[in-house]
């Protein structure tokens, strides 16, 4: 496998899980696949990930935890129910392209139990499966997600910048604007959320790699309601809640505090002659 595409794959995993992460090459017999682990907990105390091909055209993800991974595994199980419910819609999002399984267990209220606990994705109809973008695309489409699941619930934490200073009275919006910031900057977050919609910003419709080509990995994802500001606390749902904007119409969003102008305000003030 070429060190240039290794480097590609690591680069694509970490920004999908927001954890560094470790990769090599797997060889079986006449066949090469990858596997990843989280670098910081090292491969004896990570959820690992072995993505091989099987058969003609198949590839196989497989998600284990290492011999020495209980610690781990003690630190996910607290983990909120918000970030539970964000990492079984990642795994979700594997199921759409490819066959999921979770040994005893569904897909819709899994949960780690022990160290047996494993996630096994097949996707069939490989072609070229010994090509370069097929290992790439069988890793976007499943090992990437598996993975980032297993870093929310590990609660790696996105690096935030200080917020902005508050004046006093506005401390209730300003939770909110910090639950809310803290949920649009998470990579897991980010990566459902495009999975979901495409990269294509849902209020003006720009597609800013078909604007500014390599340069142009710049979406970023929004929260629509932040919360109700009185009255009954929505539920979050990160399946339904997130959309993705560009920078423009994300800023323009922003402007109005704490409750942002809403993705139809927007496209109103938008399509206004002028
Ligand atoms: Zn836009
Ligand atoms: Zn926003």
């Amino acid at each position: 496998m070429l060190a240039a595409q290794q480097a590609l794959i690591r680069r694509e995993v970490e920004d999908g899980t927001g954890a560094a992460v470790g990769v090599e090459t797997v060889r079986d017999g006449a066949q090469t696949g990858l596997r990843l682990w989280f670098d910081d907990l090292g491969r004896a105390r990570s959820p690992i990930v072995e993505l091989v091909p099987r058969g003609l055209k198949r590839y196989e993800a497989r998600l284990r935890f290492a011999s020495f991974s209980a610690g781990t595994i003690t630190q996910m199980q607290v983990a909120q129910p918000e970030e539970k419910q964000l990492a079984r819609a990642l795994i979700r999002s594997a199921a759409n392209g490819a066959e999921v399984t979770i040994p005893g267990q569904s897909l819709e209220g899994w949960d780690i139990r022990d160290s047996s606990f494993s996630i096994i994705a097949l996707q069939k109809g490989v072609e070229d499966r010994f090509g370069a973008d097929a290992l790439t695309a069988t890793c976007r489409a499943m090992v990437i997600p598996m993975l980032a699941a297993m870093a929310e619930l590990y609660g790696y934490d996105p690096i935030l910048p200080p917020e902005a200073p508050t004046l006093e009275g506005e401390i209730e919006g300003t939770v909110l604007i910090s639950v809310v910031r803290r949920r649009e900057r998470n990579p897991r977050n980010r990566l459902l959320c495009l999975r979901i919609h495409r990269p294509i910003c849902g209020v003006c419709g720009t597609d800013p790699t078909a604007v500014y080509g390599d340069a142009g990995n710049i979406i970023e994802v929004h929260h629509i309601q932040p919360l109700s500001l009185a009255g009954e606390p929505r539920a979050y749902d990160p399946e339904t809640d997130l959309i993705p904007v560009c920078p423009s119409c994300h800023r323009a969003a922003h402007t109005r505090r704490p409750m942002p102008w809403s993705p139809d305000e927007l496209r109103a003030i938008l399509s206004r002659d002028g």
